[in-house]
Parts: C-alpha cells; structure tokens; sequence
C-alpha cells in the first residue's frame, strides 16, 4: 500500500466553502467563515499548500464573476478555494431534500421524520459527481483527499469511477445509526459501498463506528478486522479500509482567552445584573428537532412543578438560532417552541421573576461568550447529536470553573464528559428535572472538581488534536499508536430475577 507522505497536498472538500459570499452595497463579496474547523484546517492547507473545494452559497447564474471574486478570496486566505456549482433544482433535491429530509433525520434515530422522496437519491448521486469532477480537475494522484460529512457521502465512488487514485479519507460529524435504523434506508447497500471507497473512514464515537460495522456486515459477511484502538482495518473483498473515531473538538485556547476579554466580561456582567440572586440555565442550539429543545422545556416545567423552592432562583436562558425554516418540520418545530415557552410562562411566571427567557437569532461572538460565562449551568440536552460543541465551548469559557454541565448521554460529547457532567436521558423529563435541582444545589467544591476534569479534557483533545490525528491515520505505518478513546455506556441497573 502506498502512503500519501505528510508533505503531500491536501484537498479538502466540504459541502460549503469556507467562506460567505455576501451581496452588501450593491456588490458581491467573500467574507472569510469563522469556526474551529475552519480555523484547524486553514493552517495545513497553507503550509502544504492545499485546496479546498465546496459550495459559494449561491447557485448557477446568482452572482456573476464568481471566478473573479473567488480568486481574490484566494489571495487573501492563503489557499486555493474552487467552487462547485449547480442549478436551484438540483440544489434543492440535493441539500434540503436527500441530505436534510433523509440523512439527517435517519442518522439522528428520527425515522418517522424521513421522506424518502426517490427523486432526491438522484440529485444527491448528480450533485456528489459534481463535486467528485471539481475535484479530478483539481487534485493529482500524490494529494490527499479529504471528504467531509453526510452530504458528501457518494463522492469517493464517484471519484474513483473517474478513474482518481489519489487517496482519499472521509468523516462524517453526524452520527451513524444501529443497524435496524439504517436498514430503512431505501438507498441502504449503495450508499456503504460508495464509504467503503474511501481509505480512510472517521467517525465520531466508538458507538458510531461499531453501528457502521453492524451494517457493514450484511454486505461483507467476510469482513473481518485487525487492531482495536482508535483506528482498526477492515478488509473487505480486496479492499482495505481503515476505520477510525475521531471525537471534534474546538480552538480551546481562544474560548479560553476569549472569554476574559474585557467585552466579554463587561457583557455578561450586564446580562446578569438584570437576574440577581438566581441561577442561570442556558441552551444554545440551532433550529433543529434534534436539539431536544421542546423535550427541555417539559423537563424544566416538571422541575418548577415538583420544586417550588427553585421558583424565584432559576431562569433558563434558551437561545435558538434560526436554521433550516424552509423545511414543513422545522417551521412547525419553531411553533411548537413558542407555544410551549408561553404556556410555561403563563403557568408560572410572578412579579419580578419570567422563568424562560427566549431568544430567537444568531448571537455574535460576545454574546455568546458572555452567555457561556454568564450562566452557572450549561443544559445540553440534544436527543442525539454527533458530537455538540456548544458544551465543549461552555466549559473552556467558563472560567470562574464553577459551573456546571446537564449533558444528554446521546451527545457524542458524553464520553468525553462522563466524568464531569451530570449525564441524562433527555426522554426522561423526570430525571432531567432532577439533574436541573441538582445542579442548582451543587456545592461549589464539587462543581468546580467537574468542571477541571472536563476543562482538561476538552483542552487536550482539541480541533489541532483532531485534524492531526485523522491525518497521521491516514499514513500512518503502525496503528498501535492510536489508543482507543474513551466510550459512554448507560449505567444499567442490576435486575434480579
Ligand atoms: N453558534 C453560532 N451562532 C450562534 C450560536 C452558536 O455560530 O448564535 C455556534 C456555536 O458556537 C457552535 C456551533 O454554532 O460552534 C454549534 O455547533 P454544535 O456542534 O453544538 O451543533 P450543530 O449546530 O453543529 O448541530
């Protein structure tokens, strides 16, 4: 086998390019994106010199001298960035309808909110050749290509039906579901062949990447595995393929820093003055049925119910930024949002306390912050997420360490934090009512105990730790090196018979 030297290029490929293209003043612009794998990448494509090919954000014909415009976004990112580019139509079947109303759903354990319209597996097959031509254009047989995330999921196959050797890694940020869950994909057995194309297989959690080998194995009953750290081999037929967990995670340094700057200490100042003498519960997630936010919402009216005594002391900050609002479930999701937060209001608000302040739109990069350090508890209840990053991104911002984190054993970020957070069923409105009372009475010696373990965590295993070590997976000679991250499992209590 041969290995892509750490020198060699590296092509990343992602659904969007790692810029905003902006219509301001009459013109079109590129603004650079922001986020932590944005900024964990840039710097290996500029040192290797690299290329990263994606969606603009607009579709054929939108904005004109896209080339031009692309070329000075070149220039002043350091990096190559080439678009792939497709009609409104195509876009639409591809994005909102096969990734959004199928993968999505599917792989979050959300089958009933499937529509497996036959018409999107053939956009999502058109779009993902598209990208797979941008990238032949662009790549040669030594570069390294990276894949990113479900809705890219086809482009290995279509890239070696265009004859590419070049090697090639994909990872998928979402979850993959147990087997049961997959096999109602209509599209099911293509869709594992096309992965098994890649070299390179990363997913986020040990639990994620034994679902895949579950369904891997109707396919391959041959299959069979060498190794049992953090990246295995599967040998399926004549292929090899490495399959590896590799857990996200964020710039800890500068939400660490970020965190004490005077603004940010200044702002969330102010947001606390406006709520004395009470603790602060904050969620943070995008528009999404996912997020478990309604589920929240119920688990905390159940707290108010059965602990009067937090009546006055607790508000919960629910911040929801808006996403996705043309698809029917995430319009009727938002509805649902703001019924609920008005009845729980009704139900319970008095003079001078409103139990649930609800925020709908993005917040800057000091809001957020000031959020994170605002707030004394963190209430992270996704019902399934592939990694979630907000919890990570509270925990390095907090830097008083008193705080604490309610976090959803469905989260990938659960493994990591088991050792700090008070891990809940996010189904069980009882249980998370009972981690909210809990968390509200935690004496500060045990919060600020959990808090360093997982503060720890997040700074050791960082977006610089990831990239790094999907990459050195990918060459690497010995997969002994790479230890087995640690995994979440339920804590099951003992049933005598
Ligand atoms: N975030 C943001 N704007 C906001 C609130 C949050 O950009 O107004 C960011 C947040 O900092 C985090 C990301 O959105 O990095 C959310 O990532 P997560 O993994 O928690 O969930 P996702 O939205 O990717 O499912």
């Amino acid at each position: 086998m041969t290995h892509a030297h750490p020198s060699h290029r590296l092509i990343v490929v992602s659904n969007r390019l790692p810029v905003i293209l902006k219509h301001e003043d009459g013109r079109w612009i590129f603004r650079p994106g922001s986020g932590g794998l944005v900024g964990a990448l840039a710097p290996v494509l500029r040192n290797r010199g690299g290329t990263w090919i994606g969606w603009p954000g607009v579709v054929e014909g939108e904005a004109p001298l896209l080339s031009q415009l692309l070329r000075q976004a070149t220039r002043d990112s350091g990096y190559t960035l080439k678009p792939v580019t497709f009609g409104a139509a195509e876009r639409d079947d591809f994005y909102h309808g096969f990734s959004n109303e199928v993968i999505w759903p599917l792989f979050h354990d959300l089958q009933s909110h499937c529509n497996f319209e036959p018409r999107y597996w053939d956009a999502y097959q058109k779009v993902n050749r598209r990208f797979a031509q941008v990238i032949t254009e662009n790549a040669r047989a030594d570069d390294f290509i990276w894949v990113h995330d479900y809705q890219l999921m086809n482009v290995g196959r279509e890239l070696r039906a265009l004859g590419m050797s070049a090697r090639m890694g994909f990872f998928l940020h979402i979850p993959f579901p147990p087997l049961d869950i997959y096999m109602k994909l209509p599209w099911r057995f293509p869709l594992l062949r096309a992965l098994l194309e890649y070299d390179l297989i990363g997913f986020q959690t040990l639990r994620d990447r034994r679902n895949f080998l579950q369904c891997l194995r109707l396919i391959a009953p041959d299959l069979s595995i060498s190794g049992k750290g953090q990246v295995i081999t599967v040998r399926v037929g004549s292929r090899e393929v490495r399959v590896g967990t590799f857990p996200i995670g964020i710039d800890f340094h500068e939400f660490a820093q970020e965190g004490q700057s005077e603004t940010v200490v200044r702002t969330a100042n102010h947001l606390h003055e406006d709520l004395p003498g009470r603790q602060v519960l904050l969620g943070i997630d995008r528009l999404d049925y996912t997020k478990g936010v309604c589920h929240r919402f119920e688990a905390f009216r159940n707290a108010l119910q059965r602990f009067p005594e937090l009546h006055h002391r607790v508000t919960l900050i629910q911040v929801v930024v808006p996403s996705r609002e043309d698809i029917p479930k995430y319009h009727m999701l938002k509805m649902d949002l703001e019924r609920l937060v008005g009845e729980i209001n009704g139900q319970f608000t008095q003079s001078g306390w409103v139990p649930i302040h609800y925020i709908f739109r993005s917040l800057n990069r000091t809001e957020l912050l000031a959020y994170y350090r605002a707030c004394e508890i963190a209430l992270i209840t996704p019902l399934k997420d592939g990694m979630n990053l907000v919890c990570k991104e509270f925990c390095a911002a907090s830097s008083e360490r008193d705080s604490a984190l309610i976090l959803s054993e469905f989260a990938g970020a659960a493994a990591q934090l088991q050792k700090g957070a008070l891990l809940v069923n996010p189904y069980n409105v009882e249980e998370v009512a009972e981690a909210i009372h809990r968390a509200v009475q935690m004496p500060t010696d045990e919060r600020r105990a959990r808090m360093h373990k997982m503060r720890r965590s997040v700074r050791d295993y960082d977006i610089f730790w990831w990239v790094d070590s999907f990459l050195q997976a990918a060459i690497a000679r010995d997969l002994s090196d790479f230890p087995a991250p640690e995994e979440y499992v339920p804590h099951t209590e003992a049933i005598s018979l």
